[in-house]
């Protein structure tokens, strides 16, 4: 899920579909299992693909278990980032820290950059290699690319893009990794909290709640609205309610045993 403009789109978007992009069969345990690919456009509502709509507490979320809760991480374990190294504009690692910072302490969850790598970002990127990152689900890449690079669904006018990764079955999902890849050719942003208009730090904070589980919301106050709206870069209330939804309130859910796992190319 990324952020684009600052006006509403102009055309209906090809992507925005969160099951397609990294949709592919999950053979786990026996049974056929599904991983889901997380929101790929920016906009969610085109693209034939239909969300929830906000809550009532002013957030929304990508999708919910049968139990009702939504999908979300392991609360009992960290969730380990890894970046890749080249590319970042001068000053974003310091707004990653902030962001993670933020998110950390609205949602009570882990996270966790574990190191750098030079693995690149992919729109066929496989959330189990082995022999890469060992015998466990490999940790969300952090990245700044090109348009386009490796079939990534970031395009030019996108600010970012977040793309969480689910394994379980229908009802029964966890996020176990992921990719955020951010607009290496957007240097109109600059990096900082002064302004959500042209802030990266606002940017990166937006995406990483996407990757925790957060969708789109159609409030200007929150700041997983839509577009990026003004002012300083803080939470709004819907966000941080959203965040304790997707956060560390919940029982543990270990996830299910990292295996192979086909993966649909992007669309
Ligand atoms: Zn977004």
């Amino acid at each position: 899920m990324s952020e684009a403009e600052t006006r509403p789109p102009r055309w209906p978007l090809l992507l925005g579909i969160v099951a397609l992009l990294l949709t592919g069969a999950l053979a786990l345990l026996g049974g056929w299992l599904w991983v889901l690919g997380g929101p790929a456009g920016n906009e969610a509502r085109d693209g034939g693909v239909s969300y929830p709509a906000a809550s009532q507490d002013g957030y929304a979320v990508w999708e919910r278990n049968d139990d009702g809760v939504p999908v979300r991480w392991d609360p009992c374990e960290p969730i380990e980032l890894v970046l890749a190294p080249d590319g970042w504009p001068d000053g974003t690692r310091a707004d990653l820290e902030a962001a993670i910072d933020t998110l950390q302490r609205a949602s009570g969850l882990d996270l966790d950059v574990v190191g750098t790598t030079d693995e690149r970002p992919s729109g066929s990127r496989l959330p189990y290699q082995p022999e890469r990152y060992g015998d466990r689900w490999a940790p969300v890449l952090v990245a700044w690319a090109e348009p386009g690079e490796a079939g990534l669904p970031l395009r030019d006018i996108d600010r970012g893009v977040a793309v969480p990764v689910a394994v379980g079955a229908d009802g029964d999902r966890t996020y176990v990794s992921g990719q955020v890849v951010f607009n290496l050719e957007r240097d109109d942003l600059e990096p900082g909290d002064a302004d959500r208009q042209s802030s990266w730090q606002a940017t990166i904070l937006h995406e990483l709640a996407h990757l925790l589980g957060l969708a789109h919301v159609d409030d200007p106050e929150q700041l997983m609205y839509t577009y990026p709206g003004e002012g300083p870069v803080t939470l709004g209330d819907g966000d941080r309610r959203g965040l304790e939804a997707v956060g560390e309130g919940h029982d543990c859910r270990p996830a299910p045993a990292a295996d192979a796992v086909e993966v649909a190319p992007a669309p």
